[in-house]
């Protein structure tokens, strides 16, 4: 059963590897991916190869909809990424590997029933683009209930890369709340799960985030990495903008 979670890795690969050789140093039977496998980061090719062949399943991520759509509502670097991100995919030389990549693109699902629950990028009401904030427990109790009538008992998302769980309360608990760093699933509460992101964290923490699903439980893991080796690429690519290096050195 252990299986560990991914999420939200936008083409960040220095974060990509180590999150997936801590994995692998732990018993976890399966690696899942919660989305946004691409956009602000300077490897997506190799991000959605490791992916592809890592993973055994992944979601449609609203980032990853923008290089295979159109991106909406995006900001000027967000957008901008997501144009230079789409023409890596097209300048792959090799033809077969080209249409490989926009076909697991392509093939990404928006809803997964799995982990005793449903699985989705962002919300289980829009599963592409509604962010759940820590906030909303208590600036938006209604919006709260609405999402928690979506699904059963649990829920996994990614989106807002912020490392922690929803309980139906509403409440918050990042993973220093937790007994452990562990969140004990039971059978009086609703929850809604979110790893974090492996390579964007948006909770002042730089270290990528993910976590491991087990029977009774969801562990949750920090782990360092280069962050200054992606800070330089991004700041040797003239198309993305300096700003998506500088916030993973904070984690924000
Ligand atoms: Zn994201």
């Amino acid at each position: 059963m252990p299986t560990a979670v991914i999420s939200d890795i936008h083409a960040n690969l220095e974060a990509l590897h180590t999150v997936l050789a801590d994995i692998e140093s732990r018993k976890v039977d399966d690696i899942v991916c919660l989305g946004d496998i691409v956009g602000y980061g300077p490897n997506p090719c190799e991000c959605i190869d490791l992916v592809m062949q890592r993973c055994k399943w992944a979601l449609m991520g609203n980032h990853d909809f923008a290089v295979l759509y159109e991106p909406t509502s995006f900001n000027t670097s967000a957008e901008a990424s997501a144009f230079w991100t789409r023409r890596q995919f097209e300048i792959e030389k090799d033809a077969a590997l080209r249409r490989k990549r926009w076909e697991y693109l392509g093939s990404l699902e928006i809803r997964h029933t799995a982990l005793g629950g449903l699985c989705v990028h962002a919300s289980p009401r829009r599963p592409i683009n509604e962010y759940i904030f820590p906030d909303d427990v208590i600036t938006a109790p209604t919006k709260m209930a609405q999402i928690f009538d979506r699904f059963e008992s649990r829920c996994f998302v990614g989106h807002t890369h912020v490392t922690g769980v929803f309980t139906n309360e509403p409440d918050f608990y990042p993973p220093s709340d937790l007994d452990n760093g562990a969140y004990k699933f039971n059978a009086t509460e609703k929850c809604i799960i979110n790893p974090g992101s492996v390579g964007q964290p948006r909770d002042r923490d730089p270290r990528a985030s993910y976590a491991i699903v087990h029977e009774d439980r969801v562990e949750f893991v920090r782990v360092e990495y280069d962050v200054a080796a992606v800070v330089a690429k991004i700041k040797g690519n003239p198309e993305l903008n300096d700003f998506l290096g500088m916030r993973l050195v904070d984690g924000r």
